[in-house]
């Protein structure tokens, strides 16, 4: 870890694999402005500052999950209030679609709460994608776990991104999760890399993890065989019903110091602000974005015309000086620009699987 005199931004911008916890850690424990300053270095090198990469969604098959991640109101073991629907059909979807690329939109991200796809389901998810393709969007999709097949037929599809987030650090998995393993997360990831797809793989800190613990998340997404190309980094939403809930929240400078490293560790991923987001000031996102956010969410409400949310985020670009990410999707329909796919947040009716 060089000292801070000797720190050059250019030598944390080439991609490592071989982080350790405690390289982490020791940047997790740098003084904040010293913190700040490392990722801000780094984004620069990678990034333009300035920009933002905006990404919409959709649900398209919400709740009745059989997992039972601990902080997610889609679980039908929890009591929430969320009403588990059926897979929506294929021109409900485009219509969404439409009205997506009409509010300006170049990527859209479906859905849905499943533990994994039936190869029944493939078809229909397929169709979507596909259909989604033809309006020139970038298509991603966020659907549980996956077999290598499934993977290949979403990718033969149109599919450009897939999200599975490894959730939190290995020690404290076992807390969050139990009905899945997390080598079954790295095994789809596997499958959705080996398929040509690109990666979107975060997780949720705030989970009453400790920062040892943070440091383990972080190096896990920054060992793995291909930094994903995005990082969402997503702070606990407490919903009620869920056991997560009561939990002690998360100082907000530790938010901010995750997001620093995620930017140092994956110097050339997109790094989003997606669950949370909305209960996070004006002023910690300012704080974020400085320490290297470069991506956010917003969810179908995007789809509403005058959203206030919408209309309040414009107002926060402006006042940071900030300008949403231009992406262009070709004829061949590769996406050009800083491209990251939107990934499913943990607020009622969306899932982080
Ligand atoms: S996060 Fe996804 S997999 Fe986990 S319970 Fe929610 S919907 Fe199911």
């Amino acid at each position: 870890m060089p000292a801070v005199s000797e720190f050059r931004a250019s030598e944390a911008a080439t991609p490592r694999h071989d982080w350790t916890r405690s390289e982490v850690e020791a940047l997790l424990d740098l003084p904040f402005p010293e913190l700040l300053f490392r990722a801000a270095g780094v984004h620069r090198l990678n990034f333009d500052p300035a920009e933002v990469q905006v990404s919409t969604l959709l649900s398209v098959k919400t709740g009745g999950c059989p997992e039972d991640c601990a902080y997610c109101p889609q679980a039908q073991r929890y009591d929430t209030g969320v009403d588990a629907q059926k897979l929506m059909e294929t021109e409900a979807v485009m219509e969404k679609a439409r009205a997506a690329k009409a509010a300006g939109a170049s990527r859209f991200c479906m859905g849905a709460a499943w533990r994994s796809p039936k190869d029944r389901d493939i078809p229909k998810v397929a169709a979507m994608i596909a259909g989604v393709k033809s309006l020139g969007l970038e298509t991603c999709a966020t659907l549980g776990m996956l077999t290598g097949s499934q993977a290949q037929a979403l990718k033969d599809a149109g599919l450009d991104y897939y999200n599975h987030n490894i959730d939190t650090d290995p020690e404290h998995y076992g807390s969050i999760i139990r009905t899945r393993e997390l080598q079954d997360r790295f095994d789809t990831l596997e499958h959705v890399r080996d398929a040509g797809l690109k990666t979107c793989c975060g997780g949720i800190v705030g989970m009453g993890e400790t920062r040892r613990q943070r440091a383990g998340f972080l190096q896990t997404l920054a060992t793995m065989p291909a930094h994903p190309d995005s990082v969402p980094i997503n702070r606990l939403v407490q919903v009620e019903g869920t056991p997560l809930h009561g939990t002690a929240e998360l100082d907000p400078f530790e938010f901010v110091r995750t997001i620093a490293v995620a930017r140092i560790l994956m110097p050339k991923s997109m790094v989003r602000l997606s669950a949370g987001r909305e209960q996070m000031s004006d002023e910690l996102q300012a704080l974020c974005f400085s320490a290297g956010a470069n991506s956010i969410f917003h969810g179908e409400k995007l789809l509403t015309t005058g959203n206030p949310d919408v209309a309040h985020d414009q107002a926060l670009f402006d006042r940071l000086g900030l300008r949403a990410m231009q992406v262009t999707v070709d004829a061949e329909g590769h996406d050009h620009g800083g491209t990251v796919h939107a990934d499913i947040v943990d607020q009622p009716g969306r899932c982080v699987a």
